[in-house]
């Protein structure tokens, strides 16, 4: 039987038939639960299927087909929120089309957002259309127009159909309305269900970075500006996913702009409300904290972690790449964490415009110093060019010259297998003035080895630290690590 408010979010595998991603695929998007949790409160029953985790535990393409069948939803929902998910999220859209005729299928997140033209004129018999930015009001218009309709019949801003709209989405500006997500939407459970990601911000980082696509996508998302969800709201939800059993948490977006106040605000909140998590990791750049600001990160948690995204030891590197940087700031950053007990873990690039061999040596010397105080290298990753971004908006005033363009080009990433990334030059998006793609695949491995090369000094320093981080599994993620 139809259920006439049924909708279904979907959790594309990067391609049916890949075995080993190039990146992560069992992440949970956040912008789906977030969806989900929207629609929810707005009447409608949500059911999610997470597929990469259903083939993980042994299901397969037909067990994917026989639950989209069993759950005959009025509109499914399949999120793109990232490169690599670019072929999955197709063959969902078109094995759900294929069973599902009439039922409408959308696409959006992060990556979709940035091609979303590209994906509705190509695959206009299996898409109805690419939610462009922040999806909560466009989605709710679409299944409130097919609950009552049985088909969409209005245009909805911020949907790209492939009889246009380029009107920006409206966005929900109180970001505190917005109900707070469970993990528990989308089946199965999670690899890890003790560890959960927290959305605290909208919108896009104030800064400029020319790599970043994360300005890109803030402003591709229709938010004026970068936004803040309260210590109330950020706490609230630490709470439900709590009740889930979610007792790690990470916060992995753009809360480190609000520095050492935001960070304490969130800290005195838990703690007045009693609420403890066994672990707090941020994401943060060298100068987002000071030494006050872990001190109260460190106060609210059983252990407290930061991801450093240092990229380059160089001022060449930083300047033409419009990046704040100061070694010494870097290296006392990293020392300050230390002091309040937070772990420090430090995130590297290599292929940035205007790296050398000078450059590479200058980052490695500062992966050196970080790692005497404590610092403890976690990711080396290629520069992925993203569109939209400085670069490739003017490749020529940073000598750069892009090599993915299109959808169809960044949908190496679903194909690429995560050692053909670590060791092959065919998922490098770019090269640049003096640096082919196998100079930089190269560069990524000789700061890897690098770090492998030089562990025992991080090593030796937590022997008498009192700390006790995880530096067992330190060397394997590093040789692997790829974005
Ligand atoms: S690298 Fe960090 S600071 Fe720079 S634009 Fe991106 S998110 Fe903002």
């Amino acid at each position: 039987m139809v259920q006439r408010n049924r909708v279904l979010f979907i959790q594309p595998p990067t391609a049916f038939s890949q075995t080993s991603p190039c990146l992560d695929d069992k992440q949970f998007g956040l912008g789906l639960l977030a969806n989900a949790a929207w629609l929810e409160a707005n009447g409608f029953e949500v059911r999610g299927l997470h597929v990469p985790l259903a083939l993980h535990y042994g299901f397969d393409e037909e067990d994917v087909k026989a639950f989209i069948l069993k759950e005959n939803p009025i509109v499914i929902a399949i999120g793109l929120n990232w490169v690599h998910f670019s072929i999955g999220a197709l063959e969902v859209a078109h094995l759900a089309k294929t069973l599902l005729p009439h039922v409408p299928v959308y696409i959006g997140g992060q990556h979709a957002t940035m091609f979303a033209e590209e994906i509705v004129r190509s695959n206009a018999l299996s898409v109805d259309g690419v939610i462009r930015g922040e999806a909560e009001h466009p989605l709710l218009s679409i299944c409130q127009q097919v609950a009552e309709a049985g088909k969409v019949t209005k245009v909805v801003p911020g949907v790209v159909t492939c009889t246009g709209n380029n009107e920006a989405p409206q966005v929900q500006e109180n970001m505190d309305e917005l109900p707070v997500y469970r993990y528990s939407v989308l089946k199965p459970r999670s690899l890890r269900p003790d560890a959960g990601a927290i959305s605290t911000t909208r919108g896009a980082c104030p800064f400029q970075c020319a790599w970043c696509v994360e300005p890109v996508i803030g402003r591709l998302q229709g938010r004026r500006k970068l936004m803040f969800h309260s210590a109330k709201r950020i706490v609230d939800q630490i709470e439900v996913l709590m009740g889930e059993g979610v007792s790690r948490f990470t916060i992995q977006d753009n809360f480190f702009v609000g520095g050492n106040a935001k960070l304490i605000e969130l800290s005195e909140e838990l703690i007045c409300r009693d609420i403890h998590p066994d672990h707090l990791n941020i994401f943060a750049h060298p100068e987002s904290y000071s030494y006050e600001g872990y001190a109260s990160l460190s106060a609210c948690c059983e252990l407290a972690s930061v991801d450093f995204g240092v990229e380059t030891g160089s001022y060449k590197v930083a300047k033409i790449n419009n990046r704040h940087f100061d070694r010494e700031e870097v290296v006392l950053s990293v020392s300050e964490a230390v002091r309040a007990n937070v772990e420090p873990f430090t995130w590297w690039m290599a292929g940035l415009p205007g790296e050398d061999e000078t450059a590479l040596c200058d980052t490695e010397r500062l992966i050196l110093d970080t790692m005497k105080v404590g610092g403890i290298p976690r990711w080396v990753s290629p520069m992925i060019l993203f569109p939209h971004t400085p670069i490739h908006e003017d490749p020529a005033r940073f000598g750069v010259e892009p090599r993915f363009k299109n959808f169809q080009d960044y949908s190496k990433f679903s194909q690429a297998t995560l050692a053909e990334a670590v060791l092959f030059s065919d998922t490098i998006t770019h090269k640049s003035t003096g640096c082919s793609y196998e100079d930089i695949c190269n560069a990524s491995q000789r700061l890897r080895k690098f770090i492998a090369q030089h562990l025992h000094v991080v090593e030796e320093f937590y022997e008498t630290s009192g700390m006790n981080p995880d530096l067992k599994s330190v060397e394997s993620r590093i040789l692997q690590s790829f974005f």
